[in-house]
């Protein structure tokens, strides 16, 4: 399904763009695709205290896809979000380039936005990560770039990008 990877993106789009116009950044049919396996995955969610299930699905440059769900505990701020679960899985199978991560909360035509921890964790894999999430029946894209302008990211150390 993720084969060409990638190749999903947008040809027309020059990376780092903050346009709100612009053209989305991957093929609707493969953002749905991978808002359809943050669906299947937020069967898995962990809330009983919030009761708000939401599931990630993170697609890698190589195609393959990593989900995570929301696991909460009885000390509440221990809570984790899907979208850092599903990074965590990624990065500890030794995974670190990423073209776009897919959200879906409890509703599935309501967006549900990164909150701003998992859009700091996010951005350190990527300014032009795109995050993918419902808008009623159709499907909205957006950068990193968009969702965190001026981030604290790795060249802010004076390390250059995230080695991949
Ligand atoms: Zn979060």
């Amino acid at each position: 399904m993720y084969s060409s990877g990638p190749l999903h993106r947008n040809p027309n789009r020059q990376s780092g763009l903050t346009d709100l116009n612009r053209a989305p950044v991957l093929d609707d049919g493969s953002a749905r695709s991978l808002l359809a396996r943050a669906r299947e995955a937020r069967a898995q969610a962990y809330a009983p205290y919030s009761n708000f299930p939401v599931g990630a699905a993170l697609l890698a440059r190589d195609g393959r896809v990593f989900t995570g769900v929301n696991v909460e505990n009885a000390s509440y701020g221990l809570g984790n979000c899907a979208e850092r679960v599903a990074i965590g899985k990624a990065v500890s199978d030794g995974v670190r380039d990423f073209v776009a991560v897919a959200v879906i909360g409890p509703q599935d035509e309501v967006e549900c936005a990164p909150c701003g921890a998992c859009r700091q964790v996010l951005v350190e894999f990527g300014r032009d990560l795109v995050v993918i999430v419902p808008d009623g029946a159709n499907v909205k894209q957006y950068t990193m770039d968009e969702l965190l302008p001026g981030a604290f990211v790795p060249s802010r150390l004076g390390q250059g990008e995230v080695p991949v």
